[in-house]
């Protein structure tokens, strides 16, 4: 402080500090990451992580990167044989994944889990999960494989850039043939599903859908998949697209407030990440099409015109499914009408712009 009374920027950056300093020793001891993440939503100075932020905890170094950002890696000397990705609250009014990432991380404080494979917990939006809405300015999960460069400046646009930087970092520091790479984003979904839990398996191009993963999936309780039809700007397509990470979106039912979620709902979820992150067995079944719900894209409804309309209620469910020669949609003087059986709506929503999907249509598929 100067004599006049008046904060210096130097007083700024320390008070700061000090608040840091303080908080960050709070959750080394008591594990709370949402509290930490929550205070600091824009960030700390602290933020690196070759600084002194990082602990040990059960022969794991626990390195917090940035905000809503944290790395455990094994001090084994076992050579790691996956990377995994696991995040939360990319929008964040979805707040039961963000619970899920907090329990995996409490357990790890506690030393209730041994982490024995390189891990990244991330609760995405600490901005959005502040004012309870999905996000601030842009929807942080059309924003990724540098889409963010062609908007104009926000909060996501910045927040895209720097998570994109910690997963590649995170990813490229372990590129040997015999490392795998997985990253599960968890989501919670504005609307009812006829599917409660579902999951969108990011496009593949020419590469098959791995069995392996959809019988993990249904492990962790989420046998309803859609499989992704072209690239997009999605969190898990960015990981699948740019590293071979096996990547999902997860949808693990209807959004609620802090608190307000049944955690034993998501008990499968939390039980198989851990077992993953600790390398437990599994106890995978082989894959088999009658334990599944899986859907392809037939294509989507466009909005082309301030015409459109959208003969869809506006509280109808995902994986809705309508009778053949149902008439979904017009917009100027087309109509949109089924034709296959079991065409099933999902996401939709009229209120777009010209020229964006207004819904999307799915059929029922089995893997041959
Ligand atoms: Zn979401």
């Amino acid at each position: 402080m100067t004599n006049d009374n008046t904060l210096t920027s130097q007083d700024l950056t320390d008070i700061k500090g000090d608040k840091f300093c303080q908080a960050y020793q709070a959750f080394v001891e008591a594990g709370d990451f949402i509290s930490l993440t929550r205070q600091f939503e824009h960030g700390f100075a602290q933020t690196g992580r070759d600084n002194q932020l990082n602990f040990t905890v059960k022969q794991a170094k626990v390195s917090l990167l940035d905000t809503g950002i944290l790395l455990v890696e094994p001090e084994n000397s076992v050579k790691p044989s996956k990377s995994i990705v696991i995040s939360s609250g990319i929008h964040g009014n979805e707040t039961a994944p963000i619970e899920i990432v907090q329990q995996l991380i409490s357990d790890i404080l506690a030393e209730k889990i041994q982490v024995k494979h390189r891990t990244l917990l991330i609760m995405g939006n600490p901005v959005a999960m502040n004012i309870a809405k999905r996000f601030q300015t842009e929807n942080l999960n059309r924003l990724f494989c540098g889409k963010h460069q062609n908007i104009t400046p926000c909060y996501e646009k910045f927040r895209a850039e720097r998570i994109e930087g910690y997963v590649s970092d995170f990813f490229n520091a372990e590129q040997s043939s015999d490392v795998t790479n997985y990253h599960y984003d968890l989501h919670t979904a504005i609307r009812n599903s006829k599917h409660e839990k579902f999951a969108i398996y990011p496009y593949q191009g020419d590469k098959p859908w791995d069995r392996e993963q959809l019988s993990f999936m249904a492990a962790c309780g989420v046998n309803t998949i859609l499989f992704g039809h072209g690239p997009t700007g999605t969190f898990s397509y960015y990981s699948s697209a740019q590293f071979k990470a096996h990547a999902f979106t997860i949808e693990l039912g209807k959004v609620r407030p802090f608190g307000e979620n049944n955690m034993a709902n998501f008990q499968a979820m939390t039980d198989k990440l851990t077992a993953l992150i600790s390398d437990e067995d599994l106890l995978l079944k082989d894959f088999d099409n009658k334990d599944f719900n899986l859907f392809t894209a037939l294509g989507d409804i466009t909005k082309v015109s301030d015409n459109f309309k959208l003969f869809i209620k506006d509280d109808a469910s995902n994986f809705t499914d309508y009778p053949i020669d149902t008439l979904l949609s017009t917009d100027n003087g087309e109509e949109y009408r089924t034709t296959q059986a079991g065409e099933s709506i999902v996401f939709p929503n009229a209120n777009v712009g010209n020229g964006q999907r207004a819904v999307l249509i799915v059929v029922p598929t089995t893997l041959t």
